[in-house]
């Protein structure tokens, strides 16, 4: 069954970060746009997400394709957010921070000293800071640290305040957004997608072209022919939300140590992060990780302890087999994909709606589309 309110140029099915940008993207293309959602908006991963846009401090020598994606994100980041928040009448709660990366002993020294090599012979903009150089900057730091790296242009965005702009912004230029609703399947005819099935009844939406960014879970969905799968696992994250009760000023700058995070809001509140663990799709949390991560992160930032605890989480990052995502058409016609973003969504929102977008209206992709080109993963499976 088919009727005009079930028919559009493109259903995204995903309202996270990544499918609330691309839909933002493509209605201002002027394509006609439903996004399906199968919970309430950013509910998935994005809601849990500490919102770091960090590709300097998380670059990674092995994985370079990766780390230009990540420069290039970050670099769109100024334009995006103020373009959004005029389009949304609201703040996507973007803060230019920086970044330091703190040492604690001296295996931990010697360990950033590699790091600020690393960066260097990319040509990546990091300073060497001593201790004393670093607790200039951020006073509340512990005496006890050993040497620091000062990223000035890794910054922060709150995911809970970004989505509901995206949200916001997508409603204003004229794209759907059905929440509560669950997609079955995407419906193949031939080579070519023509549309989505639900799950609740089987109604099908109508559709010339379908963007799969369901995140973790967009391996669940059927239909999608071999060729064009992207294999996906979860690896869970625990994370902490906590406010100082004083205000703002115990730490106006993103902490990188060994193990963990904490990443300033600007108004007092902090998020205190996070755990790499493989366990399948569970998203409890225990006691042994905040025990961590609060032990590393008050030893480094004493003042820390004085907080209050306002929520415990955890996520489920999407990963791909080479950590990098899946963005871009696939070799079946209007089928893209949107997903696979595992620690790095948030950053990558912006880069991914541009090489989205250009492929749905049929432009050429972006230079650095080709590392997250979905078709790297055809005949490649992973056990969950
Ligand atoms: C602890 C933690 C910290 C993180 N910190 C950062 C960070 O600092 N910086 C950064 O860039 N990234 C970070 N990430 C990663 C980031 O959260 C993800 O990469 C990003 O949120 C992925 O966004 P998404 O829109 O693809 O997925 P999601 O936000 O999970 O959105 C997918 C949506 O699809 C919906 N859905 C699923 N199946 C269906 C279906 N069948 N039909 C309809 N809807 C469906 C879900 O309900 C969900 O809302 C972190 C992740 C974790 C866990």
């Amino acid at each position: 069954v088919s009727d005009s309110s079930r028919t559009f140029d493109v259903a995204v099915v995903g309202g996270g970060v990544i499918g609330l940008a691309v839909a933002w993207r493509t209605a201002q293309r002027g394509l006609s746009v439903v996004v399906l959602e199968r919970g309430e908006l950013g509910a998935g991963t994005s809601h849990v997400a500490a919102g770091m846009l960090a590709p300097i401090a998380e670059a990674v020598p092995t994985e370079q394709p990766l780390l230009r994606l990540g420069l290039a994100s970050v670099g769109m980041y100024p334009a995006f957010v103020a373009e959004l928040a005029e389009a949304a009448g609201r703040d996507p709660g973007y803060l230019e921070c920086g970044t330091l990366m703190i040492a604690r002993d001296r295996d931990e020294a010697e360990a950033l000293e590699r790091q600020l090599a690393i960066r260097q012979e990319l040509g990546l903009p990091v300073a060497r800071l001593r201790a004393s150089e670093a607790r200039a900057l951020e006073p509340a730091l512990a005496p006890g640290l050993r040497l620091a790296l000062e990223i000035p242009g890794d910054h922060v965005i709150d995911p809970r305040l970004l989505v509901p702009a995206l949200g916001e912004a997508l409603s204003r230029t004229g794209g759907e957004v059905r929440t509560g609703t669950e997609v079955a399947s995407v419906i193949v005819d031939g080579d070519h997608v023509r549309g989505v099935a639900l799950a609740s009844d089987g109604a099908e939406i109508d559709a010339g072209q379908v963007v799969i960014a369901a995140g973790v879970w967009s391996g669940a969905i059927d239909g999608v022919p071999d060729g064009a799968r992207v294999p996906l696992h979860p690896v869970k994250g625990q994370i902490m939300r906590l406010h100082d009760p004083a205000g703002p000023g115990l730490l106006t700058r993103v902490l990188r140590m060994q193990g963990g995070y904490v990443a300033p809001r600007g108004d007092g509140r902090y998020v205190l992060g996070a755990t790499m663990e493989e366990r399948g799709f569970d998203t409890t949390v225990t006691a042994g990780a905040v025990f961590e991560l609060l032990r590393d992160a008050i030893e480094l930032l004493p003042g820390l302890g004085e907080l209050v605890i306002d929520e415990l989480s955890a996520g489920l990052r999407p990963a791909t087999p080479d950590n990098a995502p899946a963005i871009g058409p696939t070799a079946v016609g209007g089928l893209h994909w949107a997903a696979g973003h595992y620690r790095g969504g948030i950053l990558l929102a912006p880069i991914t709606a541009s090489i989205v977008v250009a492929g749905l209206v049929g432009e050429p992709l972006p230079e650095p589309a080709a590392a997250a080109d979905p078709g790297r993963f055809a005949g490649v499976t992973v056990d969950v």
